[in-house]
Protein backbone atom coordinates (compact mmCIF):
# COMPACT_ATOMS: atom_id res chain seq x y z
CA UNK A 1 0.00 0.00 0.00
CA UNK A 2 2.78 2.64 0.94
CA UNK A 3 4.92 1.44 -2.42
CA UNK A 4 1.64 2.64 -3.89
CA UNK A 5 1.27 5.73 -2.61
CA UNK A 6 5.04 6.24 -3.24
CA UNK A 7 4.51 6.30 -7.01
CA UNK A 8 1.82 8.16 -7.32
CA UNK A 9 3.81 10.79 -4.98
CA UNK A 10 6.73 10.24 -8.01
CA UNK A 11 4.52 10.21 -10.81
CA UNK A 12 2.58 13.49 -9.61
CA UNK A 13 5.94 14.79 -8.57
CA UNK A 14 7.52 14.31 -11.79
CA UNK A 15 4.93 15.51 -14.08
CA UNK A 16 4.20 11.85 -15.54
CA UNK A 17 0.47 11.93 -14.47
CA UNK A 18 -2.15 15.17 -14.68
CA UNK A 19 -4.30 15.36 -12.41
CA UNK A 20 -8.06 16.19 -14.13
CA UNK A 21 -8.55 19.79 -14.53
CA UNK A 22 -5.22 20.42 -15.08
CA UNK A 23 -3.61 22.36 -17.42
CA UNK A 24 -0.64 20.58 -19.18
CA UNK A 25 2.94 22.39 -18.73
CA UNK A 26 5.20 21.15 -21.05
CA UNK A 27 5.60 18.13 -22.95
CA UNK A 28 4.53 15.17 -21.85
CA UNK A 29 6.08 12.75 -23.89
CA UNK A 30 4.08 9.40 -23.31
CA UNK A 31 1.13 12.11 -23.49
CA UNK A 32 -1.25 10.57 -26.39
CA UNK A 33 1.91 8.55 -28.17
CA UNK A 34 -0.55 5.53 -29.03
CA UNK A 35 -2.35 7.45 -31.24
CA UNK A 36 0.29 9.23 -32.53
CA UNK A 37 1.69 5.71 -33.36
CA UNK A 38 -1.30 4.60 -35.05
CA UNK A 39 -1.83 7.85 -36.74
CA UNK A 40 1.67 7.26 -38.30
CA UNK A 41 0.84 3.91 -39.38
CA UNK A 42 -2.36 3.96 -40.68
CA UNK A 43 -2.67 7.06 -42.03
CA UNK A 44 1.03 8.24 -43.37
CA UNK A 45 3.70 4.63 -43.67
CA UNK A 46 0.21 3.19 -45.50
CA UNK A 47 0.14 6.04 -47.59
CA UNK A 48 4.19 5.38 -48.71
CA UNK A 49 6.18 7.96 -46.57
CA UNK A 50 8.84 6.68 -45.85
CA UNK A 51 11.32 8.91 -44.53
CA UNK A 52 12.63 8.40 -41.15
CA UNK A 53 13.21 11.73 -39.97
CA UNK A 54 9.30 12.71 -40.87
CA UNK A 55 8.08 9.48 -39.31
CA UNK A 56 10.32 10.25 -35.95
CA UNK A 57 8.82 13.96 -36.17
CA UNK A 58 4.96 12.94 -36.62
CA UNK A 59 5.72 10.63 -33.80
CA UNK A 60 6.77 13.06 -31.27
CA UNK A 61 5.11 16.29 -31.93
CA UNK A 62 1.89 16.37 -29.03
CA UNK A 63 -0.55 17.12 -32.08
CA UNK A 64 -3.39 17.47 -29.58
CA UNK A 65 -2.00 20.63 -28.17
CA UNK A 66 -1.88 22.11 -31.23
CA UNK A 67 -5.83 22.53 -31.79
CA UNK A 68 -8.51 24.11 -29.50
CA UNK A 69 -9.45 22.11 -26.70
CA UNK A 70 -13.08 21.17 -28.36
CA UNK A 71 -11.20 19.34 -31.25
CA UNK A 72 -8.62 17.28 -29.02
CA UNK A 73 -9.95 14.06 -28.94
CA UNK A 74 -10.10 14.34 -32.74
CA UNK A 75 -7.00 15.36 -33.29
CA UNK A 76 -5.30 12.16 -34.56
CA UNK A 77 -8.17 11.70 -37.08
CA UNK A 78 -7.22 11.61 -40.84
CA UNK A 79 -8.42 15.33 -41.16
CA UNK A 80 -7.86 18.90 -41.03
CA UNK A 81 -9.39 20.69 -38.09
CA UNK A 82 -10.49 24.60 -37.62
CA UNK A 83 -7.80 26.46 -35.62
CA UNK A 84 -10.06 29.61 -35.20
CA UNK A 85 -9.98 32.65 -37.57
CA UNK A 86 -11.37 30.82 -40.48
CA UNK A 87 -8.27 28.87 -40.69
CA UNK A 88 -7.06 25.22 -40.67
CA UNK A 89 -4.11 22.57 -39.14
CA UNK A 90 -3.86 20.64 -42.03
CA UNK A 91 -4.82 16.61 -42.05
CA UNK A 92 -1.83 14.94 -40.62
CA UNK A 93 -0.96 13.01 -44.22
CA UNK A 94 -0.57 16.58 -45.98
CA UNK A 95 1.79 17.81 -43.31
CA UNK A 96 3.68 14.42 -43.57
CA UNK A 97 3.83 14.86 -47.87
CA UNK A 98 4.87 18.44 -47.67
CA UNK A 99 8.11 17.53 -45.07
CA UNK A 100 9.00 14.90 -46.86
CA UNK A 101 9.38 16.49 -49.84
CA UNK A 102 11.55 19.08 -48.94
CA UNK A 103 14.15 16.90 -48.56
CA UNK A 104 15.33 17.76 -45.04
CA UNK A 105 18.69 17.55 -43.46
CA UNK A 106 19.75 18.74 -40.46
CA UNK A 107 21.48 21.67 -41.19
CA UNK A 108 18.96 23.48 -43.37
CA UNK A 109 17.28 26.42 -42.31
CA UNK A 110 13.72 26.05 -43.21
CA UNK A 111 10.83 29.58 -44.31
CA UNK A 112 7.57 28.27 -43.76
CA UNK A 113 4.44 30.92 -44.35
CA UNK A 114 1.60 30.34 -42.63
CA UNK A 115 2.32 29.26 -39.01
CA UNK A 116 -1.35 28.55 -37.90
CA UNK A 117 -1.16 26.71 -35.08
CA UNK A 118 2.68 26.37 -35.51
CA UNK A 119 1.90 22.40 -35.56
CA UNK A 120 3.91 22.13 -39.06
CA UNK A 121 6.34 24.33 -37.82
CA UNK A 122 7.24 21.66 -34.87
CA UNK A 123 7.50 19.15 -37.27
CA UNK A 124 10.37 20.90 -38.85
CA UNK A 125 11.91 21.65 -35.87
CA UNK A 126 12.17 17.97 -35.05
CA UNK A 127 14.15 17.72 -38.23
CA UNK A 128 16.36 20.59 -38.96
CA UNK A 129 18.54 23.43 -36.73
CA UNK A 130 16.80 26.79 -38.03
CA UNK A 131 12.81 27.38 -38.98
CA UNK A 132 11.54 30.62 -39.39
CA UNK A 133 7.74 31.23 -39.76
CA UNK A 134 5.58 34.02 -40.82
CA UNK A 135 1.43 34.14 -40.39
CA UNK A 136 -0.61 37.19 -40.85
CA UNK A 137 -3.37 36.69 -38.44
CA UNK A 138 -2.15 38.69 -35.05
CA UNK A 139 -4.03 36.63 -32.68
CA UNK A 140 -2.88 33.29 -34.59
CA UNK A 141 0.66 34.61 -34.22
CA UNK A 142 0.75 35.56 -30.75
CA UNK A 143 -1.01 31.95 -29.48
CA UNK A 144 1.48 29.93 -31.57
CA UNK A 145 4.38 32.06 -30.54
CA UNK A 146 3.42 31.29 -26.94
CA UNK A 147 2.87 27.51 -27.79
CA UNK A 148 5.84 27.02 -29.77
CA UNK A 149 7.95 28.63 -26.86
CA UNK A 150 5.82 26.71 -23.90
CA UNK A 151 6.31 23.55 -25.68
CA UNK A 152 9.93 23.88 -26.08
CA UNK A 153 11.04 24.48 -29.65
CA UNK A 154 13.09 27.12 -29.09
CA UNK A 155 14.60 27.18 -32.74
CA UNK A 156 11.49 28.39 -34.19
CA UNK A 157 11.54 32.23 -34.90
CA UNK A 158 8.30 33.27 -35.51
CA UNK A 159 7.11 36.67 -36.96
CA UNK A 160 4.02 38.60 -37.94
CA UNK A 161 3.70 39.83 -41.47
CA UNK A 162 2.75 38.84 -44.81
CA UNK A 163 4.56 36.22 -45.75
CA UNK A 164 3.95 36.68 -49.34
CA UNK A 165 7.50 38.98 -49.23
CA UNK A 166 8.71 35.52 -47.38
CA UNK A 167 11.66 36.81 -44.54
CA UNK A 168 14.22 38.94 -46.13
CA UNK A 169 16.55 38.87 -42.99
CA UNK A 170 17.06 35.12 -43.02
CA UNK A 171 16.97 34.38 -46.23
CA UNK A 172 18.00 32.52 -48.46
CA UNK A 173 16.67 29.23 -47.10
CA UNK A 174 17.45 25.52 -47.84
CA UNK A 175 13.61 24.97 -48.19
CA UNK A 176 10.42 26.72 -48.14
CA UNK A 177 6.85 25.41 -47.07
CA UNK A 178 3.82 27.49 -47.49
CA UNK A 179 0.92 26.07 -45.84
CA UNK A 180 -1.95 28.92 -47.66
CA UNK A 181 -2.90 28.60 -52.00
CA UNK A 182 -1.91 31.47 -53.98
CA UNK A 183 -2.92 31.02 -57.79
CA UNK A 184 1.39 31.42 -58.50
CA UNK A 185 4.63 31.19 -56.82
CA UNK A 186 5.19 34.37 -55.17
CA UNK A 187 8.61 35.33 -56.80
CA UNK A 188 10.15 37.00 -53.46
CA UNK A 189 10.18 33.17 -52.41
CA UNK A 190 11.51 32.08 -55.37
CA UNK A 191 14.42 34.53 -55.06
CA UNK A 192 14.97 33.66 -51.08
CA UNK A 193 15.25 30.05 -51.86
CA UNK A 194 19.19 29.04 -52.11
CA UNK A 195 20.16 27.78 -55.25
CA UNK A 196 19.69 23.79 -55.08
CA UNK A 197 16.95 24.07 -52.60
CA UNK A 198 13.19 22.65 -52.51
CA UNK A 199 9.97 25.14 -52.09
CA UNK A 200 6.54 23.09 -51.89
CA UNK A 201 3.55 24.85 -51.93
CA UNK A 202 -0.39 25.26 -52.61
CA UNK A 203 -0.89 26.53 -56.53
CA UNK A 204 -4.57 27.30 -57.44
CA UNK A 205 -7.79 29.15 -57.41
CA UNK A 206 -8.74 30.16 -53.41
CA UNK A 207 -11.82 28.03 -52.15
CA UNK A 208 -11.31 25.71 -54.98
CA UNK A 209 -9.44 22.31 -55.47
CA UNK A 210 -5.59 23.53 -56.19
CA UNK A 211 -2.20 21.75 -57.24
CA UNK A 212 0.28 20.71 -54.59
CA UNK A 213 3.99 21.81 -56.10
CA UNK A 214 7.19 21.12 -55.83
CA UNK A 215 9.10 23.83 -57.02
CA UNK A 216 13.48 23.18 -57.34
CA UNK A 217 15.67 25.08 -57.65
CA UNK A 218 18.60 24.15 -59.74
CA UNK A 219 22.72 25.03 -58.95
CA UNK A 220 22.70 27.40 -62.18
CA UNK A 221 19.16 29.02 -60.52
CA UNK A 222 17.32 27.56 -62.83
CA UNK A 223 13.54 26.34 -61.61
CA UNK A 224 11.75 23.00 -62.26
CA UNK A 225 8.17 22.48 -60.87
CA UNK A 226 6.22 19.00 -60.54
CA UNK A 227 2.94 18.75 -59.57
CA UNK A 228 2.05 16.45 -56.55
CA UNK A 229 -1.16 15.99 -56.29
CA UNK A 230 -4.65 17.77 -56.00
CA UNK A 231 -5.23 19.61 -52.66
CA UNK A 232 -7.41 21.92 -50.86
CA UNK A 233 -6.20 25.32 -48.85
CA UNK A 234 -7.16 28.17 -47.28
CA UNK A 235 -6.05 31.29 -49.58
CA UNK A 236 -2.81 32.79 -48.73
CA UNK A 237 -4.10 36.50 -48.15
CA UNK A 238 -2.81 39.63 -48.88
CA UNK A 239 -2.70 43.33 -46.83
CA UNK A 240 -2.65 44.56 -49.97
CA UNK A 241 -3.52 44.56 -53.19
CA UNK A 242 -0.25 43.49 -55.63
N1 LIG B 1 0.76 25.39 -41.06
C1 LIG B 1 -0.36 25.62 -40.17
C2 LIG B 1 -1.71 25.63 -40.85
C3 LIG B 1 -1.83 26.64 -41.87
S1 LIG B 1 -3.42 27.29 -42.19
C4 LIG B 1 -0.38 24.64 -39.03
O1 LIG B 1 0.48 23.74 -38.96
O2 LIG B 1 -1.26 24.78 -38.17
C5 LIG B 1 -2.81 28.63 -43.16
C6 LIG B 1 -2.27 29.76 -42.36
O3 LIG B 1 -1.73 30.71 -43.29
C7 LIG B 1 -3.34 30.51 -41.60
O4 LIG B 1 -2.97 30.60 -40.26
C8 LIG B 1 -3.39 31.87 -42.26
O5 LIG B 1 -3.71 32.92 -41.39
C9 LIG B 1 -1.98 31.99 -42.80
N2 LIG B 1 -1.82 32.95 -43.88
C10 LIG B 1 -2.67 33.24 -44.89
N3 LIG B 1 -2.15 34.18 -45.69
C11 LIG B 1 -0.93 34.50 -45.19
C12 LIG B 1 0.09 35.41 -45.58
N4 LIG B 1 -0.03 36.18 -46.65
N5 LIG B 1 1.21 35.46 -44.84
C13 LIG B 1 1.36 34.66 -43.74
N6 LIG B 1 0.42 33.80 -43.32
C14 LIG B 1 -0.70 33.71 -44.04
Amino acid sequence: MLRYFVSIFLLLAFGLLTPPGFETQGILPEERSQERILMVKTQIQARGISDNQVLEAMKKVPRHLFVPSKYQNGAYGDFPLPIGYGQTISQPYIVALMTQLLSLKPKDKVLEIGTGSGYQAAILAEIVEEVYTVEIIEPLFQQATERLKRLGYKKVMTLRADGYFGWKEHAPFDAIIVTAAADHIPPPLLEQLKRGGRMCLPVGPPHQVQRLVLVRKGQKGEVSTEDILPVSFVPLRRTEKE
